[in-house]
């Protein structure tokens, strides 16, 4: 869908509005503002759409800055990982831009409201000031430090700077009101010491600016003409005025905070704090295992942009936080893959067939349709042969009129190939079924348009030729909690809902093209679902990862339970 047919969601209005009083649609700027952290999750792809969906429908640049202030967590990884992500999802910004490029500018700004008596030099350790805020119904008492000289205020700022004091020594505070209604208004931090080295400003800082002073000022440097947050942030809107109230110079465009609700996907945890803690405890194997809801752990998985852009459109953007069933991420998935995915055939637990009545020691390549969605995918040719493997659980030696798959009797079709009947089974001295010996009917290949092959049966299997199989690690993932919200529990960790069986690994047997598929491709695998060849795989050892399975297998589950 075109971007301008799309009804408009609430912040969309909003700009709307702007434009209908007058502000200048050349003058519209957005940005996404990550903080370098961790990996992007699934609630920033929601964010993500929303401000660069708003770029283009306003032909409008969309900034991508890092909001890099906090040394003690901020790493290069995690840039280059975001910007990767943002690419990947079809992106472009604009400018490419760090809040740590404004620490000079900031600071100035700093010196200016101090000399302005609007910021002041605090010198109470952080549980003092922390005791002197007062609570929401009570007035805050005022710091002994907040009438400091102004000359007194510079001197220190200035050796706070120059590294002359220890972390935690002092603080710089603007000075507003201690008595505001709003707590955020109440006297708030601006700068604090750390002694740490920032990932791109190395050592030339050693005080650092926190997020309310950063993030309205780094709008105002940019022209960014809205800056849309999450609703955490409704709060600090006030205080994101007031600092701008501060520097803005009236000819110049003053940016705007406005809010929106967090996006929370079920059975899963949507924060970098709270993954970091699943990388930690080596619950999954990185930021981007394919369990996890960072956009590396989808893609790993192998679900396309245009799917989860689809999954953040449909959903649109909330004034309310909610929870996201992420049966509505795994739809999304499939009706992308059953668009793009070429068929192919793979037998996750094989039991061998062999047939009676075929030749030995020779095969047959067989037409099959890459897919049926997209007749300009083409076909392929599949061999068969007197041995091929189907799946252990497509056949019982007995079983009732309603199982259509291959019993001891019966019949069924190979997709693509012949009719088959079972006879017989030949099984280990425990009982396990080795073997199934069937017979064929030559005369019902698919396609060659005989009676026998316009034969109705009920049942269609996958099957893959013995001799012509290719082996290959299959990684069946589930979802990584059991439980709908694994961290909204008030008396239970989130981590003691880890689904213990998020994680199935088998070996396959796969039809013979799929020998050199390249780390990334993506697949059906006919009647089982959606696989992507993962990035460690190589033609001598293949690996797959099951990105979704065909059908919605736990909503049957939770219906009979
Ligand atoms: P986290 O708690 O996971 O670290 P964050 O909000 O601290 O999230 P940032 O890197 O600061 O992460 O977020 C960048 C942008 O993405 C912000 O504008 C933030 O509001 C938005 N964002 C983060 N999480 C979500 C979410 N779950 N839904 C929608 N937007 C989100
Ligand atoms: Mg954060």
């Amino acid at each position: 869908m075109a971007e301008k047919e799309k009804s408009l969601n609430f912040i969309e209005h909003i700009v709307e509005e702007d434009l209908e009083a007058g502000f200048s649609k050349k003058q519209l700027r957005f940005r996404f503002p990550p903080e370098p952290n961790g990996y992007l999750h699934i609630g920033h792809a929601s964010s993500i759409c929303l401000n660069f969906g708003l770029g283009l429908r306003y032909d409008a640049p969309v900034n991508l800055r890092f909001d890099d202030t906090n040394p003690a967590k901020e790493e290069q990884e995690f840039v280059e990982a975001i910007k990767e992500d943002v690419k990947w999802l079809g992106f472009q910004w604009d400018r490419e831009c760090y809040a740590s490029d404004y620490f000079q500018q900031l600071y100035d700004w700093a010196i200016q409201l101090i000399k302005g008596g609007k910021a002041y030099v605090e010198s109470q350790p952080s549980d003092k000031i922390a005791a002197q805020k007062g609570t929401p119904t009570e007035a805050g008492i005022n710091s002994p430090f907040r009438d400091r000289p102004i000359a007194e205020n510079l001197d220190l700022f200035r050796r706070m700077k120059e590294g002359e004091f220890e972390e935690g020594s002092h603080v710089l505070r603007a000075k507003i009101d201690m008595a505001s209604p709003n707590m955020l208004m109440r006297d708030p931090v601006m700068y604090r010491i750390l002694h740490r080295a920032h990932h791109r400003t190395n050592t030339d800082w050693c005080i650092y600016p926190l997020y309310d002073w950063t993030h309205g000022e780094s709008d105002y440097i940019e022209q960014v003409s809205h800056s849309l947050c999450t609703l955490e942030f409704a709060p600090h809107r006030e205080l994101y005025n007031w600092f701008l109230d501060q520097v803005v110079s009236p000819d110049l465009v003053r940016p705007k905070q406005r809010e929106f609700a967090r996006r929370n996907l079920s059975h899963t945890v949507v924060s970098k704090r709270k993954l970091l803690e699943l990388v930690q405890h080596g619950v999954v194997q990185g930021w981007d295992d394919p369990r996890m809801p960072t956009i590396s752990g989808l893609r790993r998985k192998g679900c396309t942009p245009e799917a989860l852009r689809n999954f953040a459109d449909t959903i649109g953007i909330a004034k309310r936080e909610n929870v996201v069933d992420v049966a509505l991420l795994d739809f999304h998935m499939r009706e992308d893959l059953n668009r793009i995915a070429p068929r192919v055939m793979a037998v996750l637990d094989p039991v061998k067939v062999i047939l009676r009545n075929y030749e030995a020691d020779t095969e047959e390549w067989l037409e099959a349709e890459n897919n049926p969605e997209n007749p300009d995918a083409g076909f392929r040719k599949i061999p068969f042969s007197k041995e091929f493997y189907i799946e252990r659980d497509d056949f019982r030696e007995t079983a009732n009129r309603k199982f259509f798959r291959l019993k001891l009797g019966g019949e069924v079709r190979l997709k693509n190939a012949y009719i088959i009947r079972a006879e017989e089974v030949r099984k280990d001295t425990e009982g396990n079924i080795l073997e199934i010996i069937c017979t064929y009917d030559p005369k019902s290949k698919s396609g060659s348009g005989t009676p026998e092959s316009l034969r109705k049966v009920k049942g269609t299997l996958h099957w893959v030729s013995c001799s012509h199989a290719v082996d290959a690690e299959v990684r069946l993932y589930d979802r990584l909690f059991t439980d709908p919200t694994p961290d909204q529990h008030t008396d239970r960790d989130f981590i003691e809902f880890i689904n213990p069986d998020s994680l199935t690994i088998v070996q396959g047997k796969l039809e013979p093209g799929l020998r050199t598929a390249a780390p990334g491709a993506r697949y059906q695998f006919q009647r089982l679902g959606y696989f992507c060849v993962d990035k460690t795989s190589s033609p001598g050892q293949l690996i797959f990862n099951r990105t979704v399975t065909l059908r919605d297998t736990w909503a049957k589950m939770e219906e009979k339970s």
